[in-house]
């Protein structure tokens, strides 16, 4: 299921331009065209869900191959030992932009902690 108005989605089925890193029948990762830090990665699922709150229990595999492939690609791009950061962003206080579920990796340079 993909949404015509959706950019992920346009993004996925060709139809506008990103930078890919990886593809497979599942999910898809490309360079963040706004970088937060020097690596700026996203793993995005093909499938269109709006946001982790939308997601199903049956969504539980797909997540985890998200969470992996962004593993996997930290260490493809050479920051899994300095360290990186995995972040979902839910919704309108979260900082979502996009509503089609992605996964920041977010590396290069060291990374300020979050604090109230
Ligand atoms: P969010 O704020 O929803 O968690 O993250 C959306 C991310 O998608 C942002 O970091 C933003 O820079 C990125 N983004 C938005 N539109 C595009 C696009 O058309 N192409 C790419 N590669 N990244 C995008």
């Amino acid at each position: 299921m993909t949404h015509d108005d959706c950019i992920f989605c346009r993004i996925l089925k060709g139809e506008a331009q990103a930078d890919f890193l990886y593809r497979d029948d599942d999910l898809a990762a490309f360079w963040d065209t706004r970088p937060a830090a020097p690596v700026h990665i996203l793993i995005v699922p093909n499938k269109h869900i709006a946001s982790i709150n939308e997601a199903d229990d049956e969504d539980a595999e797909l997540l985890g191959k998200l969470i992996l492939k962004a593993r996997d690609l930290a260490k493809e791009v050479g920051v899994d030992e300095k360290g990186y950061r995995l972040v979902f962003n839910v919704g309108k206080d979260g900082g979502q932009t996009v509503y089609h579920i992605h996964l920041h990796l977010i590396a290069g340079t060291k990374l300020p902690i979050f604090r109230h």
